[in-house]
């Protein structure tokens, strides 16, 4: 369940190092990953930062657990890939994304903010796995039971989590 790297958000991850690392598609968790839990709005601050990550050559896929129309509005404002309803930490939604990505799984990193779906899943398929804090700590109550876990897990492993 360990990341092979830790961020404290999307911005603060060095792209450019792991493209170096061989690193051509990037599979991103949405809620809390690259918006707010639920939100519908997509922040200029992450548009450009979507733009500037096709410009050093990623191809990107969002995978959810959420359920379509959501979720497509979203990839598609961002004109980048979604599959939605994925079922994480179960791995088929990520075998999906990359035959969307026509990238294989050495040369592609995950991005998400849980460590029991996104990070789990990940590294089952055996991504490159990023984690990083949620961005707001509203969340269904099931996650929010996972949470209280995931925080006796991140203190095992080393990983600790900015204050939210
Ligand atoms: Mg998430």
């Amino acid at each position: 369940m360990r990341p092979d790297q830790y961020a404290p958000s999307l911005y603060d991850i060095d792209f450019e190092s792991l493209r170096d690392k061989g690193i051509r598609g990037l599979i991103l968790d949405l809620d809390n990953t690259l918006v707010p839990w639920g939100e519908d709005t997509v922040s200029e601050e992450l548009t450009e930062k979507i733009k500037e990550l096709k410009q050093l050559g990623f191809g990107m896929c969002i995978v959810s657990n959420n359920l379509g129309g959501r979720v497509n509005s979203i990839s598609s404002r961002l004109g980048i890939e979604a599959t939605s309803g994925a079922l994480k930490p179960l791995t088929f939604a990520y075998k999906k994304a990359l035959r969307v990505l026509g990238s294989d799984v050495s040369t592609t990193a995950l991005v998400g903010d849980q460590l029991f779906t996104d990070i789990l899943g990940g590294n089952l398929v055996g991504f490159y796995t990023v984690l990083v804090d949620p961005i707001v700590d509203r969340e269904f109550l099931t996650t929010r039971l996972l949470r209280r876990l995931e925080r006796v897990v991140r203190k095992r492993l080393g990983l600790v989590r900015r204050s939210v």
